[in-house]
């Protein structure tokens, strides 16, 4: 008999994007006519920098001609865009990590759910509240997350992200195993400072814990005194395993690159509780599922770091961060609290009623699209969080139309 993996029955029935897809097909059934403007999922709408896309082009003319072509690469990735990597963003910020230790992939969504492959299914895991909704669903289909109760999970020790704490969980008094933490946040844009890194980086190692840090929106820190990478802080080198990806910081969603850093003295432990390293434990892994990267798509990403590739980057980030300062004036001068939108995509806005009732007010009389804050957790109740990703025109008209209704 071929019985199923019956955890996924666990996986609460509705995914919030297909709720929010749903509402906004039949508004536009009702409303042929009218035009919704989308600032609701997190996708980029401008295309990939020149510099990608001549090195892409460039990438694919190589496989034309025996001389330069290539079949299968190295599984982690070919040592010019491992060696860029480390050169450019950890080197450049005093972080001593070296190429050997980036594993290129196809998609930080991917690597945030399959590194749970090397942990015991025994580990209690923390995730942040509002959270990314795939580190808890990867764990609900590893069976580690319980069963769903009263709006949570019963095995999944839940950090609370609140205005009262400015949205930075610290470290809870209860001992976990595997920690999430995700700077700048999705959804609730907020950035860690180094002191309250520093804290949980002391946490993981007092309690022979590991973090799995998610930076896939770092290229939108401009604050110079905000950290970028986990391993600024001391100690991190030990038990912190580090995620970025080139979909946010240069158009790559459709084209698909990421990495993640897992440091050589990263260590786990054996059930005798003998330590046991994670560096040769996912090499293992990523070897054995992954046959890597395209080769034109990584001769794009590494053109991410020469000279022109870094200017186009930081204009299109700009362009981005431009279109949020332009969403959190308008809000806050609406009377909205809000957070985020400065070093981040998404602004978070405390709705001051249902997320789902401000979700349908602004959909059904502004005709904007948002994404409700409960979606992402019973602490985003209340909230709305609204995406930077889209022309600044839409985002201009969109804000009109805001101000006009409210
Ligand atoms: C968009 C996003 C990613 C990136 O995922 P890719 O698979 O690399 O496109 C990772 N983490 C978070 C929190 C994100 O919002």
């Amino acid at each position: 008999m071929i019985k199923i993996n019956e955890n996924y029955s666990k996986l609460k029935a509705s995914y919030l994007f297909s709720d929010i897809a749903k509402r906004v097909a039949t508004y536009q059934n009702n409303n042929p006519d009218n035009k919704i403007i989308k600032l609701g999922i997190g996708d980029v709408t401008k295309p990939l920098p020149p510099a990608c896309l001549e090195a892409f082009h460039k990438g694919v003319d190589d496989l034309a001609s025996e001389d330069t072509f290539m079949g299968y690469g190295p599984e982690q990735g070919y040592a010019f865009l491992r060696e860029a990597v480390a050169k450019n963003d950890f080197a450049s910020r005093g972080c001593a990590i070296s190429a050997d230790e980036i594993f290129i992939s196809d998609g930080a969504k991917c690597d945030t759910g399959n590194i749970q492959e090397i942990l015991s299914n025994d580990c209690i895991i923390a995730v942040p509240d509002p959270v990314y909704p795939v580190y808890v669903d990867t764990n609900v289909m590893a069976g580690r997350a319980g069963t769903w109760k009263d709006g949570r999970y019963d095995k999944l020790v839940y950090l609370e992200s609140t205005n009262e704490n400015d949205f930075i969980p610290a470290p809870p008094d209860a001992k976990v195993d595997v920690i999430y933490l995700c700077f700048p946040n999705n959804p609730t844009g907020a950035t860690a400072t180094k002191e309250q890194l520093k804290l949980w980086v002391d946490y993981a190692l007092k309690n022979d814990a590991l973090i799995l840090f998610d930076a896939a929106y770092v290229s939108f820190i401009r604050d110079e005194t905000l950290p970028q990478s986990i391993y600024e802080i001391e100690g991190a080198r030990e038990c912190a395993i580090e995620f970025r990806s080139f979909s946010k910081t240069a158009g790559f969603t459709g084209t698909r690159c990421a990495y993640t850093v897992v440091p050589k003295e990263c260590r786990g432990f054996t059930s005798n509780g003998e330590k046991a390293m994670l560096h040769p434990l996912w090499n293992r892994r990523h070897c054995t599922k992954f046959n890597g990267v395209s080769y034109p798509v990584q001769r794009a990403a590494e053109a991410v770091y020469s000279e022109q590739g870094k200017k186009e980057v930081k204009d299109l980030i700009d362009y981005y961060l431009n279109n949020a300062k332009i969403i959190l004036q308008e809000m806050k001068k609406l009377g909205y609290t809000c957070y985020g939108g400065e070093n981040s995509p998404y602004i978070w806005i405390d709705g001051k009623m249902d997320s789902w009732e401000f979700f349908d007010l602004l959909l059904n009389k502004a005709e904007v699209v948002t994404t409700p804050g409960s979606g992402f957790g019973t602490c985003g109740e209340g909230f709305i969080r609204i995406s930077a990703f889209n022309s600044v025109e839409k985002v201009e008209e969109a804000m009109a139309r805001i101000k006009k209704v409210l």
